[in-house]
């Protein structure tokens, strides 16, 4: 059941022009028992049914206090309680992707995570110019596929699954042809592969200093550092439902000044109208429906994550992940993510024992109360499961969750070698 919520948020105008400065937002007390990386179990009982732990790489669990965010009355879309609480949620991204730059523009969509790879394609490339994509895995295909749908002539540099493409296969690339963007998948879910944005953004500047760098942090956002700003990229698409904890429907991304000229100076329209930017920039997207009762949960959820410095938030991601780590190679298990280096910090794929099949194991996990998820990466499907960890869950999930899986393991004959 949904408590009626405070009315959070209607306190302040912010306009999606100012940048920098703190929106003071009230936040309900009760809003930190879950996703504030507590190492004791929470304090307050959830007014949720009680229910297994999920823990896949998104959709994650929600608070409370995003959840009753959603029960708001219902409210015009132009109105001025929520135009406020929509003015606040953009400052509030600015924030969470670190940009003071008042050309770089937010944008919040109705859609899920997909719809970002739409909003690249039919905005910022027109048919037949060339594309870059750094294949990580099967996310990665899945943009290089919606690039190639809108007329966009796709080159990619491949990589085995569990690894990236590297550095001086990319300038090799970059050297041949002049790309007008290249899309890098921050952290690939199917593989739990991070790709390294500061050193790639380094690379591009000095090598194809045109190429618009874009990059998929569907899976990244809210649990990967990305410094928008200081990396200089140009545009950066997530999702609510993973790392930000808001319930999906939203098709959340930044892009920078030099991507929106990109946009202003087409010579044909966007292959898309929904999904063209000119019917989501700041005065438009005020005449389109916007789902109040969502952007009302992701204000709220944007308010908890920026409660305490961005920065403790990405080092509690790292410090959570090490664990995860850890326990996962005491059973024996191997990651995916091959170099520890590029193994991502809100998500852990293994590989399972060659005498278990996810589908076997999974049930069982199930039954003890924690939900994983199977593989997806075409080639190696079979033969991992994945384990979200993003923004934080409780130290009691996460035991939970291992516990299981050591349990689980041994009653399908499993002992470590
Ligand atoms: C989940 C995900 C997507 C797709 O998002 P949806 O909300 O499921 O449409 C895209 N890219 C990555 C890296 C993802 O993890």
């Amino acid at each position: 059941m949904l408590a009626r919520h405070p009315r959070i948020g209607v306190h302040r105008f912010l306009s999606s022009t100012i940048s920098s400065s703190s929106p003071k937002c009230i936040i309900p007390s009760t809003a930190f028992h879950r996703g504030s990386f507590n190492t004791t179990p929470a304090l307050k009982m959830s007014t949720q049914p009680a229910h297994p732990a999920l823990l896949i790489p998104g959709p994650i669990e929600f608070d409370d206090a995003v959840l009753q965010s959603m029960s708001h009355f219902s409210e015009s879309h132009v109105g001025p309680g929520f135009v406020a609480v929509f003015g606040e949620t953009l400052s509030l991204l600015r924030q969470l992707f670190q940009t003071t730059d008042s050309a770089a523009q937010p944008f919040v969509i109705s859609g899920s995570g997909t719809l970002g790879w739409d909003l690249v394609a039919a905005n910022l490339v027109e048919a037949g110019e060339d594309v870059l994509v750094l294949q990580s895995g099967y996310f990665s295909d899945g943009f290089a596929d919606c690039l190639t749908t809108y007329g966009a002539n796709v080159t990619k540099v491949t990589s085995a699954p569990g690894s990236r493409p590297q550095l001086d296969e990319i300038e090799k690339a970059l050297s041949a042809k002049q790309y007008k963007l290249l899309t890098v998948t921050h952290v690939d879910t199917s593989t739990g592969v991070l790709s390294e944005l500061k050193k790639l953004s380094e690379l591009v500047h000095k090598v194809s200093p045109e190429t618009l760098i874009i990059v998929d942090g569907v899976c990244s956002v809210a649990c990967e550092e990305i410094a928008f700003d200081e990396w200089k990229l140009d545009g950066v698409v997530t999702a609510s439902q993973k790392a930000i904890g808001c319930p999906a429907g939203l098709s959340i991304s930044m892009f920078s000044g030099k991507a929106m000229e990109r946009f202003q100076n087409r010579k044909t329209p966007p292959a898309s109208y929904f999904a063209s930017m000119k019917n989501w920039t700041p005065k438009a997207f005020l005449l389109r429906h916007a789902l109040p009762q969502l952007v009302r949960a992701l204000h709220t959820a944007l308010n908890q994550i920026l409660t305490k410095p961005i920065a403790d938030r990405f080092a509690a991601h790292r410090q959570a992940s090490d664990k995860i780590k850890q326990a996962v190679t005491a059973l024996g298990l191997q990651q995916v993510a091959g170099n520890p280096d590029d193994q991502a910090h809100g998500m852990t794929a293994m590989y399972l024992p060659d005498s278990v099949k996810s589908t076997d194991l999974l049930p069982i996990l199930g039954k003890k109360g924690v939900v994983f998820a199977g593989g997806i990466h075409k080639e190696i499907a079979t033969k991992y499961i994945r384990f979200g960890h993003m923004a934080g869950p409780s130290r009691t999930d996460i035991e939970k969750a291992l516990t299981a899986l050591k349990e689980g393991l041994a009653e399908l004959g499993y002992s470590k070698p």
